[in-house]
């Protein structure tokens, strides 16, 4: 099960840098997880100013 960014996300770039397997991308109107890549770990969603990011 991965994680997903809501549609609060603000672009702002922050959980990006901290996804090990570098499944965080910028597209559409703010950053998306890359569902086949996400090893479900969790080290993004903290650094979220908006909590953005949920369990899927
Ligand atoms: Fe990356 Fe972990 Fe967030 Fe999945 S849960 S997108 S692997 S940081």
């Amino acid at each position: 099960m991965a994680y997903k960014i809501k549609d609060d996300c603000i672009a702002c770039g922050s959980c990006a840098g901290e996804c090990p397997v570098g499944a965080i991308v910028e597209g559409g109107s703010g950053f998306q997880i890359n569902a086949g890549e996400c090893i479900d770990c969790g080290a993004c969603a903290g650094s979220c100013p908006v909590d953005a990011i949920v369990e899927a």
